[in-house]
């Protein structure tokens, strides 16, 4: 068979698989050619970002999707779901129809490694050749130290009392956790930085009173903070919920008995029928598995990505960029860009640029990204809080953030608005 009337074979399985694409392995292999492809790991906001960029700014390059979920969940409007207050189901889009639209390719399936050196991904669907490649995994969560190393107690308690916070199927859980909770002892843990969008488990234990309340459940919800807490928030949690909630900062935990649903501090000891336990979070494993971390401070690999913060390109390979919750420090100024969608969408585009240019023979012009997040530090009334980040870069070269905080006491469905604009534009998911 000549390599048209394979390329017109293909094409024809392609247009009938209806843009998802899952080749076996030998498909995948002819899938190759001298057409350039970038192929983009993740499917969250920094991927379908730099998917829907790469599209418009490299037309001619093929534009390959790997995620092993069948569709995206937005972590951003999780909260108002699983209390309710968003009765639009679950905040989940179909990734295979997202491509169609957008004109990429989206393989469902598992990214089991990279070769860096030959430039090809294997997933549980084949391998693919790359020319260039963006990695998007997310975070994961550490919680093998407060199991003692055990996987299974670590997969126990991942499984029943997640906060939820790493991916769909963690948010999932959840929900269903707390729609069979009838009361008792909550224990909520807030990890210590860099983690994705700080003030989001704040708003969180404000909607889970706020709802207990609602299904007149007798509740207490014990916050262990790692870090200080918010002000705004530690004074929301005292005005609006005296009685449910109570916060202590500065708690981090040292172990976990899923088991006996029992939490050790270094203070307490506190048993729970619920909890929403958030781990240090780290680099989503792809990051690490394809030797792109930055070092720590003990010279071993350290829990973040080391990438050219005006680029996200690797400091470890130039044909490979990061972007997203994984992406390391940006600054010594101010450490990482907030971990936020909006931001992972911004290095989503700011990468494709990048490649675009890389594919010219060029250089990309810098680009500066920006976030904007909102929360609720009240949800009767609403109230709101806009947390715009921006920045510069100073004389001396450094970039330089600005953060600009502003509470809006009567919404009128801003944070919506952010959310819908979001996934049109910028990820093609609507
Ligand atoms: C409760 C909550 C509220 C938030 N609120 C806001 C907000 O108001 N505004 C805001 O901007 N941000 C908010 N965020 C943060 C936002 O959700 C994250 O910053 C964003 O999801 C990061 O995007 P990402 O692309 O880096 O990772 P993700 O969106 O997590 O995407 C990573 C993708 O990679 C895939 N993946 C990973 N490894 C593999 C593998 N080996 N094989 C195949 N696929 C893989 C995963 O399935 C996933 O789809 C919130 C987060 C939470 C938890």
């Amino acid at each position: 068979m000549s390599a048209t009337s394979t390329d017109r074979l293909r094409r024809r399985f392609l247009l009938a698989a209806g843009g998802a694409v899952l080749l076996p392995r030998a498909r995948l292999a002819l899938a190759t050619g001298p057409q350039r492809r970038v192929v983009v790991l993740g499917a969250g906001w920094g991927g379908l970002a730099a998917a829907r960029a790469l599209r418009r700014q490299l037309p001619d390059a093929e534009v390959v999707v790997v995620d092993r979920a069948a569709r995206f969940f937005s972590l951003p409007q999780s909260t108002a779901w699983l209390v309710g207050r968003d009765d639009h189901g679950p905040p989940e889009h179909d990734l295979a129809a997202a491509a169609r639209r957008g004109g990429y390719r989206f393989v469902q399936s598992e990214v089991t490694s990279v070769d860096r050196r030959r430039r090809t991904v294997a997933t549980s669907a084949g391998m693919l050749r790359y020319d260039w490649l963006v990695v998007a995994p997310g975070i994961r969560e550490d919680t093998l130290p407060w199991v003692d190393g055990d996987p299974e107690a670590a997969a126990h308690l991942a499984r029943d009392f997640s906060a939820g916070f790493a991916d769909a199927d963690g948010a999932r859980a959840l929900k269903a956790r707390l729609e069979a909770f009838a009361g008792g002892e909550v224990v909520v843990s807030i990890p210590a930085g860099p983690a994705r969008c700080p003030p989001a488990p704040y708003e969180r234990v404000l909607a889970l009173a706020w709802w207990f309340g609602q299904r007149r459940l007798k509740t207490t919800i014990t916050v262990l903070d790692a870090g200080g807490g918010i002000a705004g928030f530690r004074q929301a949690f005292e005005d609006q919920f005296p009685e449910t909630i109570r916060f202590m900062p500065r708690t981090a935990i040292r172990r976990v008995d899923p088991a006996s649903r029992r939490v050790l501090t270094d203070f307490d000891e506190l048993r729970f029928d619920q909890a929403l336990l958030a781990a240090p979070q780290r680099a989503g494993a792809l990051a690490g598995m394809l030797g792109l971390l930055a070092p720590g401070a003990d010279g071993r690999d350290g829990h973040w990505a080391a990438v050219e913060p005006l680029t996200l390109r690797s400091r470890a390979d130039e044909r490979v960029f990061v972007v997203g919750d994984a992406a390391g420090e940006a600054s010594p100024l101010f450490g990482h860009y907030p971990k936020t969608g909006h931001m992972a969408a911004r290095q989503g585009a700011i990468a494709a640029a990048a490649i675009a240019a890389a594919a010219r023979g060029d250089e990309a012009e810098p680009t500066l990204p920006d976030s904007v997040c909102f929360v609720h530090h009240s949800l009767e009334p609403p109230e709101l809080t806009r947390i715009a980040t921006r920045y510069r870069i100073r004389g001396d070269g450094e970039i330089v953030q600005e953060v600009d905080q502003r509470r809006i006491n009567q919404p009128r469905g801003e944070a919506q608005a952010w959310a819908r604009e979001m996934l049109r534009d910028a990820l093609g998911l609507l």
